[in-house]
């Protein structure tokens, strides 16, 4: 056991016992873990969610759930759970990473994605933050050509129980997407066309079905928080 000190964030913070919970954090050196919070509700307010900061905890060898100390937010990360355009997409970027993620598997790429959406390029990094997370967990869709002919797929494709095809070969029960949804992908694999990529909200959304439809079809789960995500971003 030790006592250490990593950037992290917290995204999930469950009630326990009387004045205890268990929070799920994912962390720059460790990756995502558990932290049991023995008085998470006292008078001092709580502890904050989806802000970037240092959490202080006692890294347990022969348990899961490590004993947490304290958080201290980094104030510059102050609007994150200030502004629901940020906050939301981070709830629904944690749902999925939670699904994804095994306790310490490390990813040290989530740790910068996290400090991009001070930029304000809200729906853009969301996309691109999702994108990274199927890829680095292996779980990414080869969208550039039909998994049926091999003909390359310059716009629209569709999926189907994680493959993707062209228009002509996909099955009918397929996910079609539109024909900028490809545009998006081929610049999340290529810099110099994310760097002038333009993501509004409603390719922002296009995008996000279709993976959302996959997520769904890996996990055989049905993603609520997308549901909610989707009544709620058009109204902020
Ligand atoms: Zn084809």
């Amino acid at each position: 056991m030790e006592r250490v000190l990593t950037d992290g964030i917290i995204y999930k913070i469950s009630k326990y016992a009387d004045n205890s919970a268990i929070a799920s954090a994912y962390t720059l050196d460790y990756g995502k873990i558990k932290l049991f919070m023995p008085k998470a509700y006292s008078s001092k307010g709580g502890v904050q969610t989806f802000i970037l900061g240092e959490i202080d905890f006692l890294k347990k060898d022969s348990s899961d759930l490590n004993k947490f100390y304290n958080f201290r937010p980094d104030t510059s990360y102050i609007e994150y759970p200030s502004t629901p355009a940020i906050s939301l997409r981070l709830s629904l970027y944690f749902d999925i990473f939670d699904k994804f993620y095994e306790l310490e598997q490390e990813d040290r790429v989530i740790w910068t994605i996290l400090q991009k959406y001070k930029t304000a390029e809200y729906s853009k990094i969301n996309l691109f933050s999702i994108y990274a997370l199927l890829k680095n967990t292996g779980h990414m869709f080869n969208f550039s050509e039909c998994s049926s002919c091999g003909e390359k797929i310059i716009e629209q494709g569709a999926l189907y129980n994680g493959l993707y095809y062209c228009q002509k070969c996909a099955p009918a029960e397929s996910f079609f997407t539109t024909g900028y949804v490809n545009t998006m992908l081929r610049a999340f694999a290529n810099q110099e066309l994310y760097r002038n990529l333009k993501v509004n909200i409603y390719d922002e959304l296009s995008v996000l079905d279709l993976f959302v439809y996959h997520i769904e079809s890996i996990t055989g789960n049905f993603l609520k928080s997308y549901k909610l995500f989707k009544e709620l971003i058009l109204t902020i």
